[in-house]
């Protein structure tokens, strides 16, 4: 589903050049589930971007489905973004006024469902994150592990093919971080797509595969440690 090759990202913050990623390349099949490690400032966000079609990479292809993402316009991208890929970050990012349930519907909005349409698929959502009895609660009545559960669900409401997850777990207790992961190896176990960026080699463990990254470098971790 996913080809890098050779892909760089520069950013330029007034005269200075900021090599972030120096040369990435990466195969993810369907159904897989890597993580990628990594200490602070190696990449990792930049590399969850430009997976996320959030961002294009200065030089070096990134293949989509087939699709070469770096030759798309904006419109395009958005539209892979909205439908195709489902976001997951630490800050959990929902709406505080709204419901768990209208947070999940909101992709659906984007994408145009209609609305007895988009209730039944977001109610549907949240049940399989287990939150069937908290469709009418705000963020602010939820737990942590809550959020993060609505925040998966508004995720994977568009069906995406691609689950991206930046720190899912970064601000989550342990008792909430297990809910998470135990919810991450039921998408894998369904043939979801998963890429997990995280610094936890706990987190990092539940994945297929690991991915080392130092310096904008990715590597094969080693197996030991
Ligand atoms: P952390 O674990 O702290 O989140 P990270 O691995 O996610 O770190 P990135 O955010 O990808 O690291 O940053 C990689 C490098 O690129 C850093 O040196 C950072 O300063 C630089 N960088 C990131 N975003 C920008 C930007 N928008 N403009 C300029 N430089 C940036
Ligand atoms: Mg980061």
């Amino acid at each position: 589903i996913i080809e890098l090759s050779g892909v760089r990202k520069t950013y330029l913050a007034g005269q200075l050049a900021v090599d972030a990623l120096r040369g990435i390349d990466l195969r993810v099949d369907v159904g897989d589930y890597i993580a990628v490690m990594g200490p602070s400032g190696s990449g990792k966000s930049t590399l969850m971007h430009i997976l996320g079609c959030l961002d294009v990479p200065t030089s070096g292809v990134y293949l989509l489905s087939g699709e070469n993402v770096g030759a798309l316009g904006e419109a395009r991208l958005a539209q892979i973004r909205n439908r195709r890929i489902g976001f997951v970050f630490q800050q959990f990012n929902l709406l505080a006024s709204m419901t768990a349930l209208r947070n999940v519907e909101l992709p659906l909005v984007y994408a145009g469902v209609g609305r007895e349409d988009r209730r039944a698929r977001a109610a549907a959502a949240l049940e399989s994150v287990g939150l069937g009895n908290r469709l009418d609660h705000r963020p602010g009545e939820l737990s942590g592990g809550q959020q993060q559960r609505v925040s998966v669900a508004r995720a994977l409401v568009t069906e995406p093919s691609l689950l991206l997850a930046d720190e899912p777990t970064g601000n989550l207790d342990s008792a909430s971080t297990d809910d998470i992961l135990s919810l991450f190896d039921d998408l894998h176990r369904q043939g979801r797509t998963i890429v997990v960026i995280t610094h936890e080699h706990d987190v990092a463990a539940r994945a297929a595969r690991t991915m080392l990254i130092r310096d904008g470098e990715l590597t094969a971790a080693e197996v030991a440690a």
